[in-house]
C-alpha cells in the first residue's frame, strides 16, 4: 500500500511579532501554535483511528467520526487561509487592487460598502465563527459567508478568497471580548496581494 499522507501545520509566512500592534506576538503564538495545532493533530489522530479499524476490520461511529473529521480538516483549511491572507502593516495597503479591486467596486458599489458589509458579517457570525469572503463558482460573484463553528453554513461551490477568525481565542488576549476591536484592526494587516492573487488564479 502506498504511503498515506498526513497533515502538517504551516510554518507563519512572517514573524510571530510582525503583525504587531494589531495582534500580539502571545495572542498570535497561541493561536498558532495551540490552536490551530490541535486541529492538525486532531485531523491526524482521526485519519490513523480510521486506518486502524479498516485493517482490523472494526466499525467506527461513522457520524461522529466524519463530524470531528470535518471540523477539524475545516479548522486547518480555514487557518491556513487566514495566516496567508494577513501581512504586516507596513508591508500592505489599505485597499485592494487589480482585479479583486474591480470585483469588489463591481459587487458592492465601492470598497467602502464591502468593508461595512464584511465587517458586519465577521461581527455577527454566532458563537465560534469566520466572516469570509468567497467567489462563486458559478456567477463568479464576490459573495459573503459566515462559517459556523469551521464547517458550518458552507455552500460547497464556493472558492474561499479571504477569511477572518472570530472565535474568541483568535483575540482574546489583545482584545478580550470586544470583537469589534479586533475586526477593525483586521483591516490594517489584510494581504490584499494574497487575497488579489487567489482570485486571479480562479479566474485564469
Ligand atoms: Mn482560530
Amino acid at each position: 500500500m502506498a504511503d498515506k499522507k498526513f497533515y502538517s501545520l504551516p510554518e507563519l509566512p512572517y514573524g510571530y511579532n510582525a503583525l504587531e500592534p494589531y495582534i500580539s506576538e502571545a495572542q498570535l503564538r497561541l493561536h498558532h501554535d495551540k490552536h490551530h495545532a490541535a486541529y492538525v493533530n486532531g485531523a491526524n489522530a482521526i485519519l490513523e483511528r480510521l486506518d486502524k479499524a479498516r485493517q482490523a476490520g472494526t466499525d467506527v461511529d461513522m457520524k461522529a467520526t466524519l463530524k470531528e473529521l470535518s471540523f477539524n480538516v475545516g479548522g486547518h483549511i480555514l487557518h491556513s487561509l487566514f495566516w496567508a491572507n494577513l501581512a504586516p502593516a507596513a508591508k500592505t495597503t489599505k485597499e485592494p487592487g487589480g482585479a479583486l479591486g474591480d470585483a469588489l467596486k463591481n459587487e458592492f458599489g465601492s470598497f467602502e460598502r464591502f468593508k461595512k458589509e464584511f465587517t458586519a458579517a465577521a461581527g455577527s457570525a454566532e458563537g465560534s465563527g469566520w466572516g469570509v469572503l468567497a467567489l462563486c463558482g458559478k456567477t463568479n460573484r464576490p459573495v459573503l459567508m459566515q462559517i459556523e463553528k469551521h464547517n458550518v453554513n458552507v455552500a460547497p461551490n464556493e472558492r474561499i478568497l479571504m477569511v477572518l477568525d472570530v472565535w474568541e481565542h483568535a483575540y482574546y488576549l489583545d482584545y478580550k471580548n470586544e470583537r469589534p476591536k479586533f475586526v477593525e484592526a483586521f483591516w490594517n494587516i489584510v494581504n490584499w496581494n494574497e487575497v488579489n492573487k487567489r482570485l486571479e488564479t480562479i479566474l485564469k
